[in-house]
């Protein structure tokens, strides 16, 4: 007892508390496998989470969120981000509801009804109001979601680019992008993918694009006339990796470094998206959720960097951890992967972005 009240006198006299000899953590980012699905689970240095998508409807995409982020010490949702109504994204969202907290709900907007989807919206967008209680906030471009900071870590912020196929506005006078000259429109796209929500993450130095299912002609949008984005280091490839999104000129512009899938062994990783990702000056590595089982294995990543091999899988993730100073990040696959350290971009230049 008396060391350590000797202990507490020493530290309140050099002003620091016992928790702060604790290492600061850093931003965590799990890649959880829904099978062609989405479910982003991001842990703030201040341990608040937010998960951007919850997988498909049904016990598996929801009881592998709810194992991911028990393994991550959480005991809630903090915040879930519904990028559209797809059933994809969304259709966890109850089951997961009833297996731990989720706080705040986000999306944007709930639609009368959903053209693509007029067997399964009706239930499924109703057991969605129960598990929000009817109280999901919609985002539009420019929105951020207010997320606790941690003193002396940098800043972490999550900003969103586009809600229902707006983009956030140019800044007054910004340089015109050279490389959207280079883009090639394609039909409009009517489905709910267009309208997704769009994230950049950053955390110091750090930046994550995830863009949803946005598509080709929003892509360009958001990098016409001026790049509104800047490069980032880990790009979600949107979609879960299909070719009516991924646009190159959006690609070419935030030129990322670290590429990563969500992908199904049957859905998504398309070849052209691989080969626009392969042809970036800078790129260090790809990662894929699944091998992509219908194609051959030079259109698939290094297998090391394959989450799920073959289609019958036991659902690994991808893990991202940034350091707490956001200088640096390691990506590991699965349960049994090695580490693979990258520096951000910041730390890496001299000039910074
Ligand atoms: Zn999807």
């Amino acid at each position: 007892m008396r060391s350590l009240s000797l202990l507490s006198v020493l530290l309140f006299a050099f002003g620091a508390s016992p928790l702060a000899a604790a290492p600061a953590r850093g931003l965590d980012i799990h890649f959880i496998d829904t099978e062609g699905g989405a479910a982003t689970l991001i842990v703030t240095p201040a341990g608040e989470s937010v998960l951007i998508d919850c997988g498909n409807p049904g016990a598996r995409d929801a009881e592998r969120i709810h194992k991911a982020a028990t393994a991550a010490g959480l005991d809630a949702i903090d915040h879930l981000i519904i990028t559209h109504w797809h059933s994809d994204h969304y259709g966890g969202a109850s089951r997961l509801a009833k297996l731990m907290p989720i706080r705040h709900f986000y999306d944007r907007g709930i639609p009368e009804k959903l053209d693509e989807d007029p067997k399964n919206f009706p239930l499924l967008i109703e057991a969605y109001r129960e598990a929000s209680k009817g109280k999901s906030k919609a985002l539009k471009a420019g929105d951020v979601v207010t997320l606790k900071q941690t003193e002396g870590a940098p800043e972490v912020r999550l900003f969103c680019l586009c809600s229902c196929g707006e983009v956030i506005p140019d800044k007054p006078g910004a340089e015109k992008n050279p490389i959207a000259k280079d883009h090639k429109p394609q039909p409009i796209d009517k489905t709910d993918n267009a309208r997704s929500l769009g994230f950049l993450l950053s955390y110091g130095g750090f930046r994550f694009l995830d863009l949803g299912d946005l598509t080709w002609n929003v892509e360009y949008k958001l990098i016409h006339p001026s790049d509104k984005i800047g490069p980032v280091d880990v790009y979600q490839v949107t979609h879960h990796g299909l070719n009516n999104s991924n646009n190159p000129v959006l690609i070419r512009t935030v030129r990322p470094r670290v590429a990563i899938y969500n992908n199904g062994a049957r859905k998504g990783c398309h070849p052209a998206v691989t080969a626009t990702l392969r042809r970036i000056d800078g790129l260090k590595a790809i990662y894929q959720m699944h091998r992509n089982l219908t194609v051959g294995a030079q259109e698939n990543t290094d297998p090391d960097y394959i989450a799920n091999p073959d289609e019958k899988c036991r659902g690994e993730s991808i893990r991202l951890a940034v350091a707490a100073d956001g200088k640096n990040y390691t990506v590991t696959v699965g349960s049994k992967g090695r580490p693979h350290r990258y520096e951000t971009r910041a730390a890496a230049t001299k000039d910074g972005l």
